[in-house]
């Protein structure tokens, strides 16, 4: 039996009647750009995550980019964050001139050890940037308190987790700011790029309205350096029906793993033995994947500038990690053979 990592085609053959017209709808409106569907996509958005602004941007990468301008993020300054997730959560860092400063993470959940953040924390410090890896939250209560007491900003990077329940709000929706990509694999997903940001703030909202527009206020008048950084109308159109699904299709992702707050983006193991079972999975048919081989403070990009960290914990997790297959589109006759196929890898 052959799984997938991730069946795009199953969710497809389930929405497609809903989609299809929708979009031929939004085709033959011709608002492709600022249209209404966006509009009501940003609405949607900001209720379903308890924020009070949702501003909708070109790619997940961007929103963590214009989050960090938003902010004032510039040479000089540090933010304090993960190694051992997606590139973009750091380097977005870096595009505005600022350092990314890694601390290690806590081996039961992948995300941040909370116990060392407080110590990374120096004079230049800007920002705190948990990342909620692979859809479960982090304890965001520590993180906010060090915000408070030092006078940073906590942003979100949501990218994995939209969805998943925090403090009673939906994650994103805690920090100064919060992050989401809409890059097809992840729990809430377009059929192309497009991101978003969420806050309370209206000072922030309303900045980062400017850098997603080319850094204009008032049409063709351009105070700051902004980029052109849009959600299209086709994606917001698949993106509105897909939203009403998504505590659904997370509801079954928890069910296929079988815990509580999670909303398991990925479903990732630990084990010395970490190739030979990927071995016996491939060979198997069933696809697996190393996320992430290379941690961030490894990788040639931040050779210069991080070549000498160490982070132990997170170095030795990147050896042993392993994601399996998970979808809401996962069959129980699939979930069953996958375990039996794990049993045997493991024996
Ligand atoms: C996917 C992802 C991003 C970037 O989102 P894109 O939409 O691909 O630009 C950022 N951070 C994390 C943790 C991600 O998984």
């Amino acid at each position: 039996m052959n799984i997938p990592m991730l069946d795009l085609k199953a969710e497809y053959a389930l929405l497609r009647d809903e989609i299809e017209p929708a979009v031929v709808a939004a085709l033959a409106a011709c608002q492709y750009i600022g249209g209404p569907n966006v509009k009501a996509f940003e609405a949607e958005a900001a209720a379903y995550a308890g924020a009070k602004h949702a501003i909708a941007c070109a790619s997940g990468t961007d929103a963590l980019l214009i989050a960090l301008r938003a902010i004032g993020l510039g040479p000089g300054d540090e933010v304090i964050t993960t190694a051992f997730t997606f590139v973009a959560t750091a380097s977005t860092v870096v595009m505005c001139g600022a350092s990314p400063v890694f601390v290690d993470i806590d081996p039961r959940t992948f995300n941040l050890d909370l116990n060392l953040v407080e110590a990374a924390i120096t004079p230049r410090t800007k920002a705190i940037l948990p990342v909620h890896l692979f859809g479960q939250p982090v304890h965001l209560a520590p993180l906010k308190e060090l915000c408070d007491k030092y006078g940073l900003k906590l942003i979100e990077d949501a990218a994995q987790s939209f969805g998943a329940d925090y403090a009673g709000r939906k994650s994103g929706a805690y920090g100064d700011i919060g992050c989401t990509s809409f890059y097809p694999s992840k729990n809430l997903s377009a059929f192309g790029d497009g991101g978003l940001m969420l806050t309370d703030d209206d000072r922030l909202a309303a900045e980062m309205r400017v850098l997603a527009s080319h850094g204009s206020r008032v049409r063709y008048h351009h105070h700051v350096l902004g980029y052109n950084s849009r959600l299209d109308e086709i994606q917001a159109v698949i993106l509105r029906v897909k939203l009403k699904r998504l505590d659904h299709f997370n509801d079954r992702r928890r069910a296929i793993a079988d815990s509580g707050r999670h909303v398991y983006h990925q479903y990732t193991i630990l084990s010395d033995r970490r190739d030979a079972i990927q071995k016996v999975l491939t060979d198997a048919g069933i696809a697996c994947a190393v996320y992430y081989p290379v941690p961030l403070h490894k990788q040639e990009m931040f050779a210069a500038t991080h070549g000498n960290v160490t982070l132990p914990v997170t170095e030795s997790v990147a050896q042993r990690c392993l994601s399996l297959p998970i979808s809401p589109m996962l069959r129980d006759d699939q979930v069953k053979h996958i375990a039996g196929v794990m049993g045997q890898a493991l024996a």
